[in-house]
Formats: C-alpha cells, sequence, structure tokens
C-alpha cells in the first residue's frame, strides 16, 4: 500500500482487507442497513451478491438480472437500480423489482450506469454506452437519442429531464454535501486503444431545476475513475485503477492507496459508517476510515 499525504482527522486507518472473492467483474456496491450487507454487482455472471460480517463467500441475491450495474439507496429503504439488459433504472421495493425509466422520449436509454438519490427524493443516472457495445455486460445495440446524457428523474411525476450533456461518457456520480456541486466522471477511454477519451471527473453548479452550469475538469485521477463518492467535508473518494485515490474538492490529492485488483466503485457503509467498501474486479475489500458519506448528513 503506498499513502501519500493526509490531512485531520486521519482519512484512512487500515490497508485494503479482501472480504471475499468470486465475482467476474464487480461494480456498484451499496451498504443496506436493514440487514447489515453490503450488495453488488457481478455483472458478467449477471448476477447480484451480497456480503455480510463472517461470510467466507459472496452470498446470491438474485441471478438473471439484465446485468444490474450501479446502485442506491432511496429515502424509503428501498434500492434503485441500474440495468443495462433492460437499459432502464428500477426499483427493488419487497422483493419486486419495477421500471422507473428506460425512455427518453421515444428512444431508449442506452445502459444507466450508476445512480444517486437526492435528499428531494429525485434520481440522477449516468446513461454510456457500456451495456449496448460489450457483450458480456449486456446487449449489443444502438445509441438510440444519438449521445450519452446525465439525467436527473422525479419519481413521483415520470418526468426525466437531461441535465449534463457534455461528458462524452458519463460514469459515476456523487453530489457535494450541500447538493449544489454535482460530479461527474467521463470514462470515455477506457474501451479505446488509440489513447482517445477522458479519465477525470468534472464539476457543475446545481442550479433551480436541477440545470447544471459551469462545467469544468477538477480531477484528473491516477487511473480510471470508475464509481466514486463524497464524504461529509466534501472530499472525493474515487476509483482510480489499481487503487482508489482521496481529493479535495479543489482538486488536491490527499490519499491513494494502492489494491491487488482494479477497483470500479465504492461505498460507505458498516456500524457507524465509516467503513468503506470498495468493488474491484472479483474481490469486495474493506478500509476503515475517518469520514462518512455526505448523503448521511444531507
Ligand atoms: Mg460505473
Amino acid at each position: 500500500m503506498r499513502t501519500f499525504t493526509q490531512s485531520p482527522p486521519e482519512l484512512v486507518l487500515t490497508a485494503p482487507e479482501r472480504l471475499v472473492t468470486g465475482a467476474a467483474w464487480s461494480e456498484g456496491p451499496v451498504w443496506l442497513p436493514a440487514t447489515s450487507r453490503v450488495r453488488w454487482s457481478d455483472i458478467p455472471n449477471d448476477r447480484i451478491l451480497e456480503w455480510e460480517e463472517g461470510a467466507a463467500a459472496p452470498l446470491v441475491h438474485r441471478v438473471g438480472v439484465q446485468y444490474a450495474n450501479g446502485r442506491a439507496l432511496h429515502l424509503d429503504g428501498s434500492i434503485i437500480q441500474c440495468s443495462h439488459g433492460r437499459r432502464a433504472v428500477e426499483r427493488e421495493r419487497d422483493g419486486r423489482v419495477e421500471t422507473l425509466v428506460d425512455r427518453w422520449g421515444e428512444a431508449r436509454l442506452n445502459s444507466p450506469n450508476d445512480v444517486i438519490v437526492a435528499r428531494d427524493g429525485s434520481v440522477l443516472f449516468t446513461d454510456p454506452p457500456y451495456g449496448i457495445v460489450q457483450p458480456d455486460e449486456g446487449h449489443p445495440g444502438e445509441r438510440e437519442y444519438g449521445d450519452c446524457w446525465v439525467f436527473h428523474f422525479e419519481p413521483t411525476t415520470g418526468r426525466l429531464d437531461p441535465i449534463v450533456l457534455d461528458v462524452e461518457e458519463p460514469n459515476g456520480l456523487a453530489l457535494s454535501p450541500d447538493e449544489r456541486i454535482l460530479y461527474v466522471a467521463d470514462t470515455s477511454s477506457v474501451l479505446r486503444t488509440d489513447g482517445s477519451g477522458n479519465r477525470h471527473i468534472r464539476a457543475y453548479d446545481v442550479q433551480p431545476g436541477w440545470r447544471c452550469k459551469n462545467g469544468r475538469t477538477v480531477i484528473r485521477p491516477g487511473g480510471v475513475a470508475d464509481g466514486f463518492r463524497v464524504d461529509v467535508a466534501g472530499r472525493i473518494w474515487t476509483s482510480a485503477s489499481a487503487g482508489i485515490e482521496v481529493y479535495d474538492p479543489d482538486g488536491t490529492l490527499l490519499v491513494r492507496v494502492d489494491l491487488p485488483e482494479t477497483v470500479s466503485n465504492l461505498c460507505f457503509g458498516g456500524p457507524d459508517g465509516t467503513d468503506l467498501f470498495i468493488t474491484a474486479t472479483t474481490s469486495l475489500y474493506r478500509l476503515r476510515t475517518g469520514t462518512t458519506d455526505a448523503a448521511g448528513r444531507r
């Protein structure tokens, strides 16, 4: 493990601990307080896995899930989740899965990748092409609206609005603690071999009606930023290829921790919310930290 500087309070308290392994490509972790479990996706094996303290192997929650990816807890405890295969954002409640949204006008979405829930209950998600261009992560298909956007969805009215249009292939996303800044990762370089595309995180000022303005690139990680989270102090905890990195909102690198596998995503959780759970290729890792997710104070 390599660790750079840290700012007080100390951010990373332990080395990463591999909890369980056996997935093909892990993504989309969320902590479920009701069951004290972490749930995540094993996308190529088309299944949803869970881990609880003491488990020596992943617990299989569901199989044949149409290539579920990122997920977030809604205010009512239901789980909002992205589905590459259904090209949809869906909700799991009381064991039943229903589609929340799968179209922009007449066009199907591409393959929703990651999702967050705002304090007002609205749902923000990214729609890159990865589930329609990688046969082991979905079904081949076309970009029916011709682009890749970040959307805002209002579950009570069914209203869907694109709110970020200038990220080439939006992937992870998170809000600042006061919800006035939306961060979006661009991973447009990941499937290319010619050196083109981006691997950075952009920030937007959130204006009334969830219009996002003044986009600027604030973080250039030492690897691909796929999924990430923001903590209560506004710091950005991001995946960065074979490691995680922590940044101040101004883009200053505070910490890097190397992992033995490529990291896709992470989430805070555990009994007091200070555990960082990291999905990295075949495995789920845990890191003890000195902070908690911004959403806990929103
Ligand atoms: Mg992702």
